[in-house]
């Protein structure tokens, strides 16, 4: 089954899932009517295709993980069974952690998604040696209650196998944590595949199947969460060639755009 390998895979290379929470505002409850300039910023335009959509970003991991172990090998509950609160993530192998790669990415998804329009909530404030967390089931539930439109949980894989590189698109299956959003999170999982490819990044190929996803039940990200949800391994952090991309600012913005790029196909289709 190729459920089973690539966690195994995934699991023997030390990588990691990760996990926010906080108060998120509710919408207005619309008890004014809308004013001409209100209207005019939460309504799709050519220039605005998002206009009124709410998306989250999870930046995978904490920089400062590696220096709480205790709090984050917590066991929290994550639909199906309890895993840890979250991990402390891969780096490359000059050291360069995958915590900040998200971090960075995230950001530049953010500037370019505010530009068309949507809302966009971030699982955590700051990329600091001295914050944790948060856990992943806080990031699973986080835009639950807005309710967001989407959420893409970013991450960079940590596989020492020969050769491996390459990104793929993780979704959890259809099972009862997510029973109301799996098909949106397949959809979303094709979509961003399909944007990843258009950006010219070739699938993982240490992976069963070779077709760039993955479908995993152990993911606290994934299962608490109520929206269309995908997780992203945008690249091995071990593969020389990989780590040059993660790591450098050009690499991080056609991540970031390509991942946008996905965002905006499934929300809108163009
Ligand atoms: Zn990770």
């Amino acid at each position: 089954m190729r459920t089973l390998l690539p966690a195994l895979l995934i699991a023997l290379a030390g990588v990691a899932s990760c996990g926010q929470s906080g108060a998120v505002p509710a919408r207005p409850a619309g008890s004014a009517a809308p004013t001409a300039s209100t209207t005019s910023t939460t309504a799709p335009s050519a220039g605005r295709p998002l206009a009124g959509r709410v998306v989250v970003i999870d930046p995978g991991h904490q920089l400062g993980n590696s220096r709480h172990r205790a709090r984050i090998e917590r066991r929290v509950w994550i639909g199906n069974g309890y895993t840890a609160c979250n991990t402390t993530g891969t780096s490359t192998d000059s050291g360069f952690p995958e915590a900040t790669f998200t971090w960075r990415v995230a950001k530049r998804m953010r500037i370019e998604l505010r530009a068309l329009g949507a809302r966009v909530i971030l699982t955590r404030k700051a990329n600091s040696r001295g914050l944790w967390g948060p856990c992943v089931d806080a990031r699973g539930r986080r835009g639950n209650a807005v309710p967001a439109d989407l959420k893409v949980s970013i991450h960079g894989d940590g596989s020492y196998a020969a050769g491996a590189h390459g990104f793929h698109v993780i979704y959890a299956p259809d099972h009862r944590p997510t029973a109301d959003s799996y098909r949106g999170s397949r959809r979303l999982a094709e979509s961003t595949r399909a944007a990843m490819g258009r950006a010219g990044f070739a699938r993982a190929n240490y992976l069963a199947g070779g077709d760039g996803l993955d479908v995993r039940s152990d993911l606290g990200t994934l299962n608490l969460s109520n929206m269309p949800t995908v997780m992203v391994e945008c690249g091995n952090m071990r593969n020389p060639a990989d780590a040059r991309r993660m790591s450098s600012p050009s690499g991080e913005q056609r991540y970031a755009a390509a991942l946008v790029r996905g965002v905006r196909s499934f929300l809108v289709g163009r």
